[in-house]
């Protein structure tokens, strides 16, 4: 990248690490003053060096005399040095422990906060990779680098001078090649940025690899994808190795050149300052300062091209988080007085995801308070979506009306709405806690025989007294593996629990047998009237708890009524009805001669 283009975007990354900082920068303030004096202990001692020799040499003083003061002081100046080092470690490891505990909470708060479109489309892997690797980055450059480059800058702004006053030439001699080491370290560790990238991304990519192949588990079983995925993720390892190694490579070849330089440096201050000291130019004691006083700075100069890399990859980082804060997170509308309830009156609904084709054209449809609906409609066409744009997941067009007890949609706020709802999906999620807990999940004081009344109403409290621990038991990876029925009764038994004012079973009963549905049916009917009902079926025998079924296909609403209207039209639920009806027939026929067979054998 050239200069012109990384300037508008590292300027921006400034203001916000300055941001960030905020609530800490005392603390920061504080850790730099206390390393401030502590460096300057530190650079005291080649002073008290020099004088001690010098003193030595002119034979001033007895050598017990000058040779006990300075080692005490010399001592004193280093454990000076030792507090006030600690204190700045401790402070400094204080303020960005604190920034980044509070930027990952926020991090984690905005994600959960943002809409459904744009977990859609994001990238989990990377995702996680810049919650985790990019705030670390940050960690370490505001746990350590800060204060390094004060540092650095401290120990020049403090030796330079100290070193002009004793002598010109000695000066000139012991920084002669500092425009070298820093020139090399700059250049070199710009180059390597677009490497440390590169690692970034390939580590990305493998962590992408890793997390789909663990959700994804079952199907690439299923399929008997091991091989190629073991594959996949190895061409994923190898890159990421190779371009790790190819980063060490490099980092060798810069610490071994760089160490060259350091140490022609040194050797050029104690050849030239040998032969000045000959000359009578200096004194042995001003020569032990230079030499000193370059010990102690050239080893910080020299990591300090590292540190401005580092500091450049923690605004890489910075960058990287940073857009996901930007992403706008969902509209907090403020809470209604009255709770979410009444009739849904949907009209001229369209609605597409991203710029894919409409998967709602111009749907109007009203469903009546305390009314069992059902939508029915093949895969695909549009029903998950209906139910999506009313609990919010997304949010719809102008041109699109949807209203709740007469209230518009969207100007009701968000959580207000999902919880008047009671969402039962095909695929259930289930935390790792107990089966009561699950239960329990959208109304946490619940008393016992509560839990137990929606278990039997989703015909799941028989299979939880038979596990071990009842309704203690533990449920997936540290407890019982449930199968697909039993996850999606269970998640029936937790919207019920809630008793909420909308309830939607959104192809919830299709991993259960005909005979658990029509008890779970049973049991609905039992509580018509006290929620408002959607069922979103593909079985048309749920069809026929509906007081109204709506027909949707390819997005839009093709037919509408009761079970006995639809039936009496000539129309796509009534050949429905009856290529089912013969399906049914010619199963039950199958069933009946096999056993019909089997018992003669
Ligand atoms: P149904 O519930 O009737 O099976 P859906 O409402 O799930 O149908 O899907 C309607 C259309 O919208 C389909 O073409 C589907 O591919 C598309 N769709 C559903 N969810 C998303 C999504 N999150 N992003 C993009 N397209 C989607």
């Amino acid at each position: 990248m050239n200069p012109t283009e990384s300037s508008p975007t590292s300027e921006s990354h400034r203001r916000t690490l300055w941001e960030i900082t905020r609530g800490q920068r005392v603390r920061y303030v504080a850790a730099i003053v206390v390393m401030a004096v502590g460096t300057i202990f530190l650079l005291l001692v080649p002073y008290i060096l020099k004088v001690t020799l010098d003193a030595i040499a002119e034979q001033r003083a007895g050598l017990r005399d000058v040779l006990i003061p300075a080692a005490l002081a010399i001592v004193g100046c280093h454990a000076l040095h030792g507090l006030f080092t600690y204190l700045r470690g401790r402070w400094s490891a204080q303020a960005s422990e604190g920034i980044i505990r509070q930027l990952r909470h926020e991090l984690f708060a905005h994600l959960e906060r943002l809409p459904c479109s744009y977990h859609d489309t994001a990238d989990t892997g990377d995702l996680v990779q810049r919650c985790s690797s990019d705030v670390e980055t940050l960690r370490v450059f505001l746990s350590a680098q800060i204060v390094e480059i004060a540092r650095v800058s401290l120990f020049l702004l403090v030796a330079i001078p100290i070193m002009l006053w004793q002598n010109l030439w000695m000066s000139a001699l012991s920084l002669a090649l500092f425009p070298l080491i820093i020139t090399f370290a700059l250049l070199f560790f710009r180059k390597v940025r677009s490497l440390f990238e590169k690692v970034d991304e390939a580590e990305a990519r493998m962590t992408t690899t890793l997390q789909e192949n663990l959700t994804g588990i079952r199907v690439v079983r299923a399929f008997a994808q091991q091989d190629h995925e073991t594959r996949k993720f190895g061409g994923r390892n190898d890159e990421f190795r190779d371009l790790e190694y190819r980063l060490f490579i490099s980092l060798a070849n810069y610490w071994t050149f760089s160490d060259i330089i350091v140490f022609a440096q040194i050797g050029l201050v104690l050849i030239g300052g040998a032969y000045y000291v000959q000359q009578g130019a200096i004194s042995l004691g001003t020569w032990m300062l230079f030499f000193w006083l370059l010990r102690t700075i050239i080893w910080p100069v020299r990591h300090f091209g590292r540190v401005l890399a580092d500091a450049g990859k923690a605004s890489v980082s910075i960058g990287r988080i940073r857009e996901i804060l930007a992403v706008p997170p969902e509209s907090e509308e403020p809470r209604p007085e009255q709770p979410v309830a009444g009739d849904i009156e949907v009209r001229n609904l369209t609605f597409s995801y991203g710029r894919n084709q409409p998967a709602l054209r111009d749907l109007s449809l009203t469903i009546r308070e305390g009314e069992t609906v059902a939508l029915l409609g093949p895969p695909g066409a549009g029903k998950s979506t209906l139910v999506n744009l009313l609990v919010r997941l997304y949010d719809y067009g102008d041109d699109s009306t949807i209203r709740i007890g007469g209230r518009e949609l969207k100007t009701i706020n968000r959580s207000a709405v999902r919880e008047a709802f009671g969402m039962v999906l095909q695929d259930p999620f289930l935390y790792s806690k107990t089966v009561r807990e699950n239960v329990m999940l959208g109304h946490s004081s619940a008393a016992d025989h509560e839990v137990e009344e929606s278990a039997r109403s989703a015909d799941i409290h028989d299979n939880i007294v038979e596990f071990e621990h009842g309704y203690d038991t533990m449920v997936g990876e540290r407890g019982v593996t449930l199968s697909g029925g039993q996850r999606q009764r269970l998640a029936i038994a937790r919207a019920l629990l809630k008793d909420p004012q909308f309830l939607v079973l959104d192809d919830s009963l299709s991993a259960v047998d005909t005979k658990t549905e029509a008890r779970i049916f049973e049991a609905l009917a039992r509580r018509r009237g006290r929620h408002t009902t959607i069922l979103i079926a593909h079985r048309l025998s749920s069809t026929r708890l509906a007081d109204r079924i709506f027909v949707i296909d390819h997005g839009r609403l093709i037919q509408e009524g009761t079970h006995d209207d639809l039936i009496a039209a000539d129309g796509p639920y009534a050949r429905l009805w009856a290529i089912q009806g013969r399906l049914d027939e010619e199963i039950q026929h199958d069933v009946a001669q096999s056993s019909g067979s089997g018992s003669l054998s």
